[in-house]
């Protein structure tokens, strides 16, 4: 394929370089590389987190973690200057979901409910979405007691110091409870089959961890709040009897998994069994050549803003050596 520079998307008739589609870190990140280097990216920014573009930042107060910021900045913020930096080196950005991709022929087509684009690359970056359990009180607590990003949120003054508790049984939650005893006074483990599904190594360091508890057989039903209005403790339900009972806790975290963002690329590039966008190691390159895939869809791992952006770093630079070969 011949690279093209000024190409307006707009009028869905010349083919552009590169579309980005997704507005997280990894997205915006990937745009503004790709802004510098010249290849007027399009950016399909979605609205699927919140109504908003941003992506999952958009939904939680303090980010600590992000370097540059030694006295954090609210998620909102931290994607508007993400999104003004890349809108600034010419990045075209539409705050549109993309309905549907082909990628099976080059150039691809990206379809939005409002134009159709053609173009001789692709960077995915539509993230994940964590799992919720959807209790009745959660949208109430979401960010003010329960949260499913312990590294995220552990260290937070709502956090430290308190009882806390984790929903799950496999290696997210062990990892989150295992994390989460740098800062609680204590941890429980609600677990809702009789057995950890955790690796027998993260097993035995929630085993051995005396500042974990575990209870099998149990589930959450919802958030206990105190006279102020804050959360003060669990309601849980025994699977095994139906007895409900309330623990004590501060907070709750999820550990129960993501689902990535990628059933738009379903039956046309390679997806491992949960639905993550495989690429090849170290890269951020699909089984299809000129399909690039960024930040959370491709990474069940780390799951970081920090990560997120270094990844759509790797896969704008990608494009730019794909178009230049291809030229
Ligand atoms: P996302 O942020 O998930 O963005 C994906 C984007 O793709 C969204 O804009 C979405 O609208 C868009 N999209 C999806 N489908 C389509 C479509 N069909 N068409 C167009 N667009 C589409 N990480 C930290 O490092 N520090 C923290 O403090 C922190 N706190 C967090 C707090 C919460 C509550 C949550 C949920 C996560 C937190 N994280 C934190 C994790 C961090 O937000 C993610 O790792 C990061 O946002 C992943 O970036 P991403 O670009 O891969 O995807």
């Amino acid at each position: 394929p011949k690279a093209s520079v000024e190409t307006p998307a707009a009028s869905g008739k010349l083919v552009e370089n590169v579309v980005i589609i997704g507005s997280g870190p990894a997205g915006y990140t990937a745009a503004i590389y790709a802004a510098r280097a010249n290849l007027k990216p399009v950016v399909f920014e979605g609205y699927q987190v919140g109504g908003v573009p941003g992506g999952q930042l958009m939904t939680t107060t303090e980010v600590e973690n992000f370097p540059g910021f030694p006295d954090g900045i609210t998620g909102p913020d931290l994607m508007d200057r993400m999104r003004r930096q890349a809108e600034r080196w010419g990045a075209e950005l539409f705050q549109e979901d993309v309905e549907h991709i082909d990628v099976r022929i080059n150039p691809f087509t990206i379809q939005s409910s409002e134009r159709e684009v053609k173009c001789h690359s692709v960077i995915f970056a539509t993230g994940a979405t964590a799992k919720r359990l959807r209790l009745p009180r959660e949208d109430e607590f979401w960010s003010r007691g329960i949260s499913a990003c312990a590294i995220c949120d552990g260290a937070s003054p709502l956090f430290k110091g308190q009882v806390l508790a984790v929903v799950g049984g496999g290696d997210t939650a062990t990892e989150e409870a295992i994390y989460l005893t740098k800062y609680a006074r204590h941890v429980h483990l609600l677990v809702r089959r009789d057995q950890l599904r955790a690796s027998k190594a993260m097993q035995d360091r929630v085993y051995n961890n005396p500042n974990i508890t575990l209870h099998f057989n149990t589930e959450a039903v919802d958030v206990v709040s105190n006279t102020k209005g804050q959360m003060s403790g669990i309601l849980t339900r025994r699977i095994d009897t139906g007895e409900e009972s309330v623990l004590e806790a501060k907070g709750l975290f999820y550990g129960i998994g993501h689902s990535p963002n990628s059933q738009l690329l379903q039956g046309q590039v390679e997806l491992d069994s949960s639905g993550y966008v495989l690429v090849e190691e170290g890269t951020a390159k699909t089984s299809v050549e000129g399909v690039f895939a960024a930040g959370d869809v491709q990474d069940h791992e780390w799951r970081q803003a920090v990560t997120a952006a270094g990844s759509g770093c790797i896969a704008a630079l990608s494009v730019e050596r794909y178009l230049v070969r291809n030229d």
